[in-house]
Parts: structure tokens; C-alpha cells; sequence
């Protein structure tokens, strides 16, 4: 008998309809003997339509307010589906993340899963229920309802299935599992079978938005069997594994992400002296705005220049804080640019491969496509470039490092 941990996803329980199939689904597993524990999250848009309610209000969402709020939305799911199993003549039993007892810390909104109970969930388990857990959501250590972060209903399933020591986990979405590309850029690319755990964490942090980030993160502490599965169509999905591949004809690149929400800024003829990335980088942290690529040029003149990337949205903030910076250190001055694309390269297979980046370059080259910045990683080599050059940029390189679904 396997424990199966299994989420689904707003579009997944988006309807009664849909509700309705997902508890036929289960019933099936459970027949065939499995011990079955389901995390949903809220049927979709009911989040967001939350949201604009209390928005109504005050935009400025009182922080424990807003979590009691949001997390009905997972509530009503998780009473319906069950509803629907015992509809079906499935035993089944419902709970909240504080019914559990998934403990978490303070911060509303955000909070980090810290504990978890999994006693009663196996009781009712071994009662022979299907137990439904509400995703998003958890208790804080006075009782108060907190909430993980949006998408986090992947992140209760995969400490769920990490706390219960379960079998496998399965993030059952709308896609078919994780894809070589943007498949709405490339119709060539494909599912993968399998992909690692690392280069997952490089693919969903670089725009291929299937998992919440934070999920693969505690999936790959905790070594916990994940697969991504389509809730509309049956098919094996993609596996996370952790132990690298060891098939022969393993691609050197497992897939292309490309990201478009970012800008860069530059600031130039900066003094060469220790402090100075402190002293500009530091007053960027302090506004909270992440910082994804940074490059420093060696210094010709005794100054270098100093270009980094950050969120789109903060490009303005950024510039004017730049600009301020620029002359207290008596720079030469301050250039941005958001229009651009980054564009990745992933693959474990590039640490025994050499002249993986130089077929990168020369392919963009041979597009006549301009690399504004490099940067690498030990799985990866990304590059910024104008992003009108994205599609162009991620089909030729799909191709090139021979992605293209082969029929
Ligand atoms: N319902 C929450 C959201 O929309 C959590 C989730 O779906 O994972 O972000
Ligand atoms: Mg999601």
C-alpha cells in the first residue's frame, strides 16, 4: 500500500464539474489501495476575488485580516471535494491547515511552514478516509491563521507529503508537466520525463512557472518524489529527481527559460576603491528590490563601470536611487535599459560538456542577436538581449541544442 500525497490546483477544482472528476479520480486510487491525502487550492480566481474586496475597502490590506480572508477560499474547496467523495460513497474527511496543525511562523502572507502534526491525518488514514487538507494555509504558534505566499497550496502539499513520509507526491495543474520551452514560444518543445531537482529550481526560478519556487526548495531538502501531472489528461507528467540522470542519451541541455520582467542599470566611471558595490548594491537592498545578475567590469582608469538587473517593476526606484548614488561617489553617470530579455540555458549535463556556452553564443550570433550580459552557473548560462529578440532567441537555441521534438 503507497501514500500518496496529491494536489490540485484552482483550475483543477474550478468548478463542481471539475470537482466532481477529481473526486472520481481519487475514489479510483483509493480503491486500488492507496492511502490518498489531497491538498486544493481555491477554485480558480476566488483568491484574487477576494482580494479586490477587501481592496474595496483598503488597499492596504491589514496583514492578519487579509489571511483570514483568503484562506476561506481553500475552505470551500476542501468542504465541496469532500462532499463529492462521499457522494461517490467514499469515506472522507476535511481539514483546515489549523485543524492539522501545520504551524507556521508570523509573517502573514508569507509564512514558512515550521511543523507539522501528521497524527491526525494518519488516524484518519488508517480509518480508511480520504483525508483533504486545505493548501495556502496554516496556524501560527498563538492560533492565527496564516497564509504561505501565492501558489503556496504546492508548497503544503510538498511538506504534507515530507511530513507523512508519503510515497509520491503529484502536482496535478493544467499543463501537461514541465516542457523543454514555453511551448507558446516553441511549438517544438516537449514534455519531459524527468527532469532534476536542480535544474527545476533553475527553470521555475527563470519563468517556467509551473511550481511555486518554494515548493521545489522544500521538495529537494526533504528528498520528497514529485511529479507534475495535467488534472485533464491522463499521462505519466514530468518527474523531479534528485540523483542526476543516469541515461545514455541524456540531452546535454534539459530545457530554454526566458524571462521578460526584468531591466538593467548601469552606472558608470565608478571610483575603484573597496565599499563601492556595498555602498550602491546596499542602498538598492534597503528598498527591498531584489538584485538577480550583477557585473563589474576590471577598472581601466582607475574606475569601472557597475551594471546589475532588477525586477521591471522597480526599474524607476532603482534609477533614481542610482542616480542619487552616482553623485555622492562622483560616478560618471547613470544608463538603463528596460527592454530587455534574459534568456537560459539549463541542463546538469553541462558540467561533463564543454562548448556548451560557445553554441550558445554562436547560434545568437548567427541571428544576429547582441549579448548584453552574460552570466554562469554551474547548470547554467544565461544572457541578457533585447527582449523584441526573445521568441527569435529561445526557438533557435531549442533548436540548436537539439530540443526540437522529434516526430
Ligand atoms: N489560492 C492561492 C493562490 O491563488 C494558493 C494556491 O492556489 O496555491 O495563490
Ligand atoms: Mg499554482
Amino acid at each position: 500500500m503507497s501514500l500518496i500525497v496529491e494536489k490540485y490546483g484552482g483550475t483543477s477544482v474550478g468548478s463542481i464539474e471539475r470537482i466532481n472528476a477529481v473526486a472520481e479520480k481519487v475514489a479510483k486510487s483509493h480503491a486500488a489501495g492507496n492511502q490518498m491525502v489531497i491538498v486544493v487550492s481555491a477554485m480558480s480566481g476566488e483568491t484574487n476575488r477576494l482580494l479586490e474586496m477587501a481592496k474595496e475597502i483598503n488597499a492596504d490590506l491589514p496583514a492578519r485580516e487579509a489571511d483570514v480572508l483568503v484562506s476561506t477560499g481553500e475552505q470551500v474547496t476542501i468542504a465541496l471535494l469532500c462532499m463529492a467523495l462521499i457522494n461517490k460513497g467514499q469515506q472522507a474527511r476535511s481539514f483546515t491547515g489549523g485543524q492539522v496543525r501545520i504551524e507556521t511562523d508570523t509573517s502573514h502572507g508569507r509564512a514558512r511552514i515550521q511543523n507539522i502534526d501528521s497524527s491526525r491525518i494518519k488516524k484518519h488514514l488508517d480509518e480508511g478516509r480520504v483525508v483533504v487538507v486545505a493548501g495556502f494555509q496554516g496556524v501560527d504558534n498563538d492560533g492565527n491563521i496564516t497564509t504561505l505566499g501565492r501558489g503556496g497550496s504546492d508548497t503544503s502539499a510538498v511538506a504534507l507529503a515530507a511530513a507523512l513520509k508519503a510515497d509520491e507526491c503529484r502536482i496535478y495543474t493544467d499543463v501537461d508537466g514541465v516542457y523543454t520551452a514555453d511551448p507558446r514560444i516553441v511549438p517544438e518543445a516537449h514534455r519531459m520525463d524527468e527532469v532534476t531537482f536542480e535544474e527545476m529550481l533553475e527553470l521555475s526560478s527563470l519563468g517556467t512557472k509551473v511550481l511555486q519556487i518554494r515548493s521545489v526548495e522544500f521538495a529537494g531538502k526533504y528528498k520528497v518524489p514529485l511529479r507534475v501531472l495535467n488534472s485533464f489528461k491522463d499521462g505519466p507528467g514530468t518527474l523531479i529527481s534528485y540523483e542526476g540522470n543516469k541515461k545514455m542519451e541524456r540531452a546535454v541541455i534539459a530545457g530554454i527559460a526566458h524571462n521578460s520582467d526584468e531591466a538593467k542599470l548601469t552606472i558608470t566611471g565608478v571610483p575603484d576603491h573597496p565599499g563601492v558595490a556595498h555602498t550602491i548594491l546596499g542602498r538598492i537592498a534597503e528598498k527591498d528590490i531584489n538584485v538577480d545578475m550583477i557585473i563589474q567590469n576590471i577598472a581601466a582608469d582607475e574606475t569601472t563601470d557597475f551594471t546589475f538587473t532588477v525586477p521591471r517593476s522597480d526599474f524607476d526606484v532603482a534609477t533614481a536611487i542610482l542616480e542619487k548614488v552616482s553623485s555622492e561617489l562622483g560616478a560618471r553617470g547613470v544608463t538603463g535599459d528596460n527592454s530587455i530579455a534574459k534568456v537560459s540555458i539549463v541542463g546538469v549535463g553541462m558540467r561533463s560538456h564543454t562548448g556548451v556556452a560557445d553554441l550558445m553564443f554562436a547560434t545568437l550570433a548567427e541571428e544576429g542577436i547582441n549579448i548584453k550580459m552574460i552570466s554562469t552557473s554551474e547548470i547554467k548560462v544565461s544572457v541578457i538581449i533585447d527582449d523584441k529578440y526573445t521568441e527569435l532567441a529561445v526557438r533557435a537555441l531549442h533548436k540548436a541544442f537539439d530540443l526540437d521534438q522529434k516526430i
